[in-house]
């Protein structure tokens, strides 16, 4: 094989493992030794940590980073009820999360909302149902109606499926 550059120690060696990234200077032997165990380690506690998530661990998580994106897909835009720009932002829902779970992740159901209609106003919803049919107009508003209606349950596949698609939105963004 051809000779390749201690990752450590810097010096070239010739590697006897494919993979080799170190030379056979005890140092650098420790090194990898001691870099392996705490890859390995940390690859455990996550799996552990993983193991333990209950299902509304995983809904936390997801509402996170759907959140994330709805601030992300509506940054620069008005407050969707008052219509004044956003001191502190938050991802409103027009339909209520915890009563209406089918439409818990559902991007016309969550807009940028500032804070006070959203905490203060519970949604400010009647000046948001106004501007939320002139933002995604009254056919897709009365689907989402019918939507909001049914009931869901939410498995932790589908939620992790959730976390990673929105994961990826949100990188989208932040790429641009
Ligand atoms: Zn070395
Ligand atoms: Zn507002």
């Amino acid at each position: 094989m051809k000779t390749r550059k201690c990752k450590y120690c810097k010096n070239s060696f010739e590697p006897i493992a494919f993979l080799q990234k170190n030379c056979f200077d005890p140092g650098c032997v420790m090194d990898w030794i001691q870099e392996t165990k705490e890859k390995n380690w940390k690859r455990k506690k996550a799996k552990l940590k993983a193991d333990l998530m209950t299902v509304q661990d995983y809904i936390k998580l997801a509402q996170q980073v759907f959140n994330k994106f709805i601030r992300l897909r509506d940054a620069g835009q008005n407050c969707i009820s008052c219509n004044k720009p956003a001191l502190k932002e938050n991802a409103g829902h027009f339909y209520n999360a915890n009563n209406h779970w089918n439409v818990r992740f559902n991007e016309d159901n969550v807009h940028l909302q500032c804070e006070y209609c959203n905490t203060y106003l519970h949604g400010n919803l009647i000046e948001y149902r106004e501007n939320l049919i002139t933002k995604i107009g009254f056919y897709k508003f009365s689907i989402l109606k019918h939507e909001s209606d049914k009931t869901r349950k939410f498995s932790i596949d589908e939620l992790k499926e959730i976390i990673s698609v929105y994961k990826a939105k949100v990188k989208s963004f932040e790429n641009n």
